[in-house]
């Protein structure tokens, strides 16, 4: 049987399964006569804590201090005080250990999350965590912890910190059956570079029955085969083999130009969508970040994020990529991105619905918050604002009108920051497309989203599995407007960017290479590949107009 997923983690995996299925596992469900509950918990506490000390080691070994400092966090909230009183007077209501230390661990994040203070908030996660690891030992429940053979690991999702305690050297891939491409789990998957796929189709459905069966990861067009024909095991040892090899000799392209055979350079920047993915963009040889998709600090909160809260983040993701050029996108939430407390209405047609810059022009005060944020940190390093989901010629000047509110209103206040930002435009709606020659007289740059691009010039709904096949993102109207929009970029001498995905695929190349894109940004493990591919392209041999007329 074979299913579809999302892309996480790019390789081919083909080992045994093991479903882990966090909602079955075993539970304690009344108090036990023969251990006292709190001595149970004590002991449960010391392993969780040597733990966390084996984790921060091993992290600190294999990642960098600001990775590993997660686990010395949650080690000191394992040792807190304030959190043994809520386990001993929860026990003390007959509870069992497991449960007093749950209910505990929600108590404490209930108190983190109603406090005025972000950082503070940022910690509810992680007592949760700590609860969660403390919990599994209690219910001798760590079998992920102690893999030894090599596995695909199937789950609905995952903590972050159980995934760091699995032993890398058998764990093989991954497969977040509900999970999120950009959940913390992902994030850290990528970091590890571990094969992983997410958000399974409906058909397959998270049960013990496929435990200990063979399976196929497939993380290049983002498949699990359950069961496979000994052919396709063949098949894909084959492949396995020929992408180790690829991904070895990419290594020679780092340091080199991003360039055309014939000199053509086309930059190539990294999409992110959190801090943590900087060290690969570096280690990728990204010469920038070309879309950081800022509306996941929106989404990993439980409340509007602070000015403050934001500003230090945005400084921390300049600081990192030190000289270069990183570009934030300003939030692009609703259609599929929907935050509770945004209180968004529920929608018939989400994706032609209150999104983004739509969503600024009615509550500018949210939106002030962010370009506040990004202003004062922009003194940080070399940033650069875009917008997403523009249409109109007002929406560019809502924001431009707005830009200089915040740039008055922080010049009064004596704080410092950067005059001159450039700020650009996402051009991903047909209309945008076909205004660009009066949008590009109004900004400084365009970056062209082709996922959104496709979805709205074919009309189809780029979640929708089931439209795979219409959702062609090389359609020739699709490419005619991209063309456009370059063009019209160039003749108002601004750079034009492309940060959607069909930016990566190798097929289109010649044709963004020949029509003089400026730059590509997409994930940071495709950057390589792509500087490995431009530079076999002769520009003057692309018939472009072989691409932009239908066959
Ligand atoms: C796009 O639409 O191509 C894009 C890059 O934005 P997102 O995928 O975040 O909508
Ligand atoms: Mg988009």
């Amino acid at each position: 049987m074979q299913y579809k997923g999302d892309i996480v983690f790019e390789g081919y995996v083909t080992e045994s399964v093991l479903v882990y299925d966090e909602q079955k596992r075993p539970r304690r469900l009344s108090v036990s006569k023969d251990k006292n509950e709190y001595d149970r918990f004590l002991s449960a506490r010391i392993s969780a804590i040597k733990t966390f000390d084996q984790l921060y080691a091993t992290t600190l070994k294999t990642m960098s201090e600001k990775e590993a400092n997660l686990f010395q966090t949650y080690k000191i909230m394992a040792e807190d005080s304030d959190f043994e009183d809520l386990v001993r007077s929860n026990i003390n209501d007959k509870q069992t250990a497991e449960d007093a230390v749950t209910n505990a661990s929600k108590q404490l994040a209930d108190t983190f999350s109603a406090l005025n203070d972000e950082y503070m908030k940022q910690r509810a996660a992680d007592v949760i965590e700590v609860g969660n690891t403390i919990v599994d030992i209690l219910s001798g429940n760590n079998q992920l912890v102690n893999l030894t053979k090599p596995t695909i690991l199937l789950c609905n999702d995952l903590s972050a910190s159980i995934l760091m305690q699995i032993n890398r050297k058998y764990l093989k891939g991954l497969v977040l059956v509900k999970g999120n491409i950009n959940s913390h789990v992902s994030i850290f998957a990528r970091t590890i570079e571990l094969p992983t796929i997410a958000n399974l189709d409906n058909s397959f459905a998270l049960s013990n029955a496929v435990n200990g069966k063979r399976a196929i990861l497939d993380g290049i067009k983002g498949r699990l085969i359950i069961d496979p024909t000994e052919e396709e095991v063949k098949e894909y040892g084959k492949l396995a083999k020929q992408y180790d090899e690829e991904v070895t000799s990419l290594k020679k392209f780092v340091g080199k130009p991003s360039v055309t055979k014939d000199g053509v350079k086309l930059n190539l920047y990294a999409n992110i969508a959190s801090a943590l993915e900087i060290e690969n963009v570096l280690k990728n040889d990204g010469e920038g970040v070309g879309l950081f998709r800022s509306e996941f600090v929106y989404l990993a909160s439980k409340t509007f994020p602070t000015e403050e809260f934001q500003f230090n983040y945005y400084r921390e993701v300049l600081e990192e990529m030190k000289d270069k050029q990183v570009v934030i996108r300003t939030f692009d939430i609703g259609a599929d991105k929907k935050v509770e407390y945004f209180d968004l209405r529920s929608e018939i047609n989400p994706a032609l619905g209150f999104r983004s810059i739509r969503i600024c022009r009615k509550r500018p005060e949210v939106f002030r918050t962010q370009l506040r944020a990004l202003y004062r940190a922009s003194v940080f390093g070399k940033l650069s604002i875009m917008i997403p989901m523009i249409v109109s010629v007002e929406e560019v000047d809502f924001v431009f009108d707005l830009i200089k509110k915040v740039k008055a209103e922080l010049t009064k206040e004596g704080v410092p920051f950067k005059d001159k930002i450039p700020v650009g435009i996402m051009i991903e709606t047909p209309a945008a497309a076909l205004i660009s020659d009066v949008l590009a007289k109004k900004v400084d740059f365009f970056s062209i989203g082709t996922n959104d691009l496709s979805q709205y010039t074919l009309a189809c709904d780029r979640l929708n599995p089931d439209l795979n096949m219409t959702f062609d993102n090389k359609h020739p109207a699709i490419l005619r407007l991209i063309q456009m929009t370059v063009e019209n970029a160039h003749k108002a001498g601004i750079p034009c960017s492309m940060c959607g995905e069909l930016g990566r695929d190798p097929s289109i190349l010649p044709f963004l290479a020949a029509i003089h894109l400026d730059e590509i940004s997409c994930s940071s493990a495709y950057i390589l590949k792509t500087r490995k591919a431009l530079a076999q392209i002769d520009t003057k041999k692309v018939d472009v107009n072989s691409y932009t007329n239908p066959k």
